[in-house]
């Protein structure tokens, strides 16, 4: 880092600048404004434009304040004469080709050109003719983005964006002086190109050429009033509409359902985003454990659009998801008031047992139509009526049964709080340790490892470190699908020099930036990182120093690891010895290393001992403790680092105070009032066997599906009919939610306020945008008043009451209970990062919270489920970049369902060609417990004999295949292996 500084003026102030800094950067810090187009602070500047031009004392010309340095003693004025003719010339030659001002896609505050024409009374008809090409048509294909090229001026901004930035390549230039066009994919329609709607490119054009479209109608702009379905079509009651589609929406329903949809997803082209009468609230990302920084513009009480806030540690960035995935909030199916099962629907019906039947739902799973049929199921009531009816079967349950007959399952998604407030309601209220959450279908091997291994489960360092790393080690993750903010700052940094390599059977997008991708055979991840350390070992690459400081068993790998020769291990994995032996040195001989692991690690019957493979990979080289080095198991959903925090786990309170511990026991037993559980909960996957055998008889479920999310899902719609008593506390009516007892209607995140805590261990602040619709109300609001309810049934008036003064004060509650969040206060929140514990980025600088980091030998075992004769392919699952999860939220984003409508099973041409079928044709694959229908994609990412099926959609569930057996350490399902069989369908059109 450069520290000297030097002494300038500009515009007669004396000022002191690093001398690294240009002209432009020097003034923007003291406050002074110098105009640019082509210029982004996050880009690197090309003054292409040279509206930045400035006046430097004894200069020949007048340079570009983008690109020209400081210097000491140099003086410089910004708004000389000279300065603002050239700058008047300039702009008026760029704004000579602008779209009249009437078509403009952005209005005169957002257009930054049009703005600084503005201020310099610019005129451009003195150069209108100078490119006398015909208007172009604009380029409408892709779902989100309007390209608008005849407002282009080719500053470049969205070509370093999508390049430097994001990373994606896609924007290039094509043609010659008046022929020059920024292209995509070297001239292809932007819905045509590879394209990943990240919408960076937007967010920093600085004119209408490439603009938003507008995804929700916020009542304003004449044009698209009442286009898409105004908020009073909730619940399917309102009118139809976008004419296009109203043939075939004979339902009536809102225009969500539509086919139309199928076309665009609908955007209006020709609006106008933000301007006057929009309201930014800043908060954080819905979706995963990135947790990016975001804005959300509102408008009449809806959200307009959402951008990337600048000023967090995502500097803005975005996925799809995040930029696009927003409107699910005002979907017409969004529950607005509690639901009670009808008399005369009991027993309760599979109402989602008839897979087949989904395959005629297709285009229309979401639909009106769907949603009705199960909605039949149930009436509405009033919330009394509803949370009383709750209450006292729970109770009932709990009375006769005992607490151990009851159980809830929380969520991720929810805040801190609410996710406080959940697990304490299930432990001081239900009586029991019986609490647990989609971790357990993430992390929880990896989890398992960590803590053993060196006392914490916490990543140990923040993902934007690989800016500073020498080797990035991605293993089993598909970043960029799963957490493409995190993606772009690898892809970055390999483009800085920094070397990365890709490990997965399947190979992922982020591989093809890698340096290097090494596939191999699925379920050998242990062979295969026992062959890199023996390689290690033997090439005396280990870190001598920090094994004999700050570990210990390290006697016992040294030996263990013998036998792991890089032949051995190639027989097992079917990687070539030498890439065995050519990783183990990359690996080895950093001096900086960073290790990334998703689910491909921890979804396996030996989840735990894959990460604790990894984990010994990292401490034999001493990769911890340091920047740029560290362990990194990428974090899910937005919250589920938070709410393992607050105790949404079983054997875990707040804080991870073992609740196993009788003294921890007795420290929550006078914080909570109340005598707790002895016995450690079970798991989510247990429940669910609990259910099924009957030991579970009554649940709470909030915002979790397992019916899609759960293994063998045959099962668990059998352990679920089998409930006595099931409360749903959702947004939607789940899949799950079909067979609730009461469903209760709850709230988005931007329809709240309260903590997240990212996969950085960053704790940061979501803030309510919009009011939740018809009687929603907020999540942690109906655990308070249930909580309160059942109480009062079971102790009588003068029994305790919850009572909360909003978020802050359940934080409160939280920070002094949890010593991990000692110091953090929404203050601090508010004005800074804050991570926890507080002030260390980096974890492990010293001791690991045990002592000292533990080595633990693991022998390669294969899965549980060989593939044979009868099952002959090997199944992965995972996610694609557009949905997330069971869908709920994402497949009612009506941007992303339009990009990713339908299920897929990919398969490598070779197969497909073997079992005589094409690309897109219907296949049926089935395992030993059930089977699914859907079409065949062909794709060179698997290997042949495996096949990849995404798990977000209902009418072909990769759950109805998967294998639940466990993991014995982490309790996690083998999500990523199990057998199946492939043959060609018949075609249901
Ligand atoms: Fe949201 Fe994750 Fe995408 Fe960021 S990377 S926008 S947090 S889904």
């Amino acid at each position: 880092m450069n520290s000297r500084t030097v002494t300038l003026t500009i515009d007669g102030r004396s000022l002191a600048a690093p001398e690294s800094a240009t002209i432009w950067e020097a003034a923007r810090t003291a406050g002074i404004d110098i105009p640019t187009l082509c210029h982004d602070p996050k880009l690197e500047p090309v003054a292409v434009c040279r509206v930045c031009v400035v006046d430097v004392e004894n200069a020949r010309t007048l340079p570009a304040a983008c690109i020209r340095q400081v210097e000491e003693g140099m003086n410089v004025r910004t708004d000389t004469d000279r300065v603002r003719r050239a700058r008047r010339t300039l702009v008026e030659l760029l704004e000579a080709g602008q779209p009249p001002v009437d078509d403009r896609r952005k209005s005169v505050e957002q257009d930054e050109l049009a703005h600084l024409g503005a201020q310099l009374q610019s005129d451009p008809s003195r150069y209108a003719a100078t490119c006398a090409n015909p208007p172009l048509e604009p380029d409408l294909s892709s779902p989100v983005i309007a390209v608008d090229l005849n407002a282009c001026i080719l500053c470049d901004r969205c070509i370093r964006a999508c390049d430097d930035v994001q990373v994606n390549d896609v924007i290039g230039r094509s043609g010659k002086g008046c022929e020059t066009r920024i292209a995509f994919d070297n001239g292809l329609p932007l819905g045509g190109s590879s394209c990943v709607s990240c919408g960076e490119c937007v967010a920093t054009c600085p004119t209408g050429a490439l603009t938003d479209k507008r995804l929700v109608d916020t009542g304003v702009n004449g044009s698209d009033a009442g286009a898409y379905g105004s908020g009073s079509t909730a619940n399917g009651s309102g009118s139809a509409a976008n004419g296009s589609g109203s043939a075939a929406n004979s339902s009536g329903s809102g225009a969500y359902e539509s086919d139309a949809a199928a076309n665009v997803p609908g955007a209006d082209p020709d609006a106008t985003l933000g301007g006057s009468g929009t309201r930014q609230v800043d908060s954080i990302c819905p979706y995963c454990g990135v947790g990016c920084g975001i804005s959300y513009h509102v408008r009449n009480g809806r959200i307009e659009s959402v951008t990337g806030r600048d000023d967090t540690h995502t500097e803005g960035r975005l996925c799809v998801k995040g930029r696009y995935g927003y409107d699910y909030a005002h979907h017409p199916q969004r529950l607005t008031k509690p639901l009670v099962r009808r008399e005369d629907a009991y027993p309760k019906q599979p109402l989602s047992a008839d897979f087949e039947d989904y395959r005629d739902f297709r285009r229309s799973l979401r639909s009106t139509e769907w949603n009705d049929r199960i909605r039949e199921v149930f009436r509405e009531a009033e919330w009394d009526e509803a949370l009383d009816l709750a209450a006292r079967r729970l109770l009932e349950i709990k009375k006769t049964l005992g607490p151990g007959a009851l159980a809830g399952f929380g969520s991720a998604k929810v805040t801190n709080e609410e996710a406080y407030l959940f697990q304490k309601l299930i432990r001081v209220v239900f009586g029991t340790n019986n609490v647990d959450h989609c971790t357990r279908l993430c992390h929880a091997s990896s989890v398992a490892a960590l803590t053993e291994a060196i006392g914490s489960g916490a990543v140990s360092n923040a993902f934007q470190e690989v800016l500073e790393t020498d080797v990035i080690f991605v293993i089993g993750s598909n970043t960029e699908d799963n957490h493409p903010v995190a993606a772009s700052y690898m892809k970055q940094a390999v483009a800085r020099g920094v070397r990365m390599i890709v490990l997965d059977p399947r190979r992922p997008t982020i591989a093809d930036h890698a340096t290097r991708y090494v596939r191999f055979k699925p379920g050998t991840d242990i062979a295969l990182l026992n062959g890199l350390m023996h390689v290690i070992l033997r090439e005396g690459l280990q870190d001598r120093d920090f094994i004999a400081r700050r570990t210990e068993r390290f006697d016992t790998l040294e030996p263990f690891l013998a036998r792991y020769t890089p032949e051995m291990a190639s027989r097992i994995t079917g990687v070539p010895p030498s890439v065995i032996e050519e990783v183990a040195l990359e690996y080895g001989r950093a001096e900086r290393a960073m290790i990334f692991w998703g689910m491909g690690i921890s979804q396996h019957v030996n989840g735990t001992d894959n990460a604790r493979a990894l984990i010994s990979l990292c401490l034999m080289t001493g990769n911890i403790g340091r920047r740029g080095t560290g362990l990194h198991p990428l974090r899910g959903q937005n919250n589920v680092q938070g709410a393992s925090d607050v105790g949404l786990i079983p054997r875990f309170y707040p804080g991870y105070q073992s609740a196993d511990d009788p003294e921890v026991q007795k420290r929550f037993e006078a914080a909570w009032d109340t005598a707790l559980d002895p016995d450690s909960g079970l798991t989510v996957v247990e429940i669910m066997h609990g259910a099924l055998d009957g030991s579970i008889a009554g649940m709470l479920m909030m915002g979790e599906n397992p019916f899609l999310s759960d293994p063998n899902m045959n099962k668990v719609r059998k352990a679920l009919q089998r409930l006595s008593f099931l409360v749903v506390q959702d947004v939607f009516l789940t899949e799950t939610a079909e067979f609730a007892d009461v469903i209760l209607p709850a709230s988005t995140a931007a329809e709240k306020r309260g903590t997240y805590v990212n996969t950085n261990r960053m704790v940061q602040i979501g803030r309510q945008a919009i009011e939740p619709p018809g009687e929603a109300r907020l999540d942690g609001d109906i655990l308070i008043d249930l909580a309160n309810r059942m109480i009062r049934m079971e102790q009588g008036e003068s029994g305790p009451r919850w009572a909360y003064d909003g978020p802050e004060s359940v934080w409160e509650e939280i920070v002094a209970l949890t010593p991990i969040f000692q110091g953090i206060t929404y203050e601090a929140m508010e004005q800074d990062t804050v991570v926890w514990p507080l002030e260390e980025p980096v974890l492990f600088t010293g001791d690991f919270p045990q002592g000292r980091g533990r080595f633990t030998p693991v022998s390669f075992a294969p899965p549980d489920e060989l593939p044979d004769d009868e099952y002959p392919f090997v199944l992965n699952t995972g996610p694609v970049l557009e949905h997330w999860h069971t869908g709920t939220m994402t497949r009612r984003a009506r941007a992303l369902d339009a990009i990713s409508p339908e299920p897929f099973v990919e398969m490598t041409p070779g197969d497909l060609k073997r079992l005589g079928v094409e690309a897109g044709d219907p296949v049926s694959v089935s395992s030993r417990r059930g089977a699914i229908t859907l079409k065949a994609k062909s794709s060179g990412r698997v290997a042949d004999g495996s096949v990849f099926i995404p798990f977000h959609f209902k009418e072909a569930a990769a759950n109805i295949l998967t294998n639940d057996a466990l993991d014995p350490d982490g309790k996690i399902p083998e999500f990523k292996f199990c057998a199946v069989a492939v043959y060609p369908a018949p075609s249901s059109d």
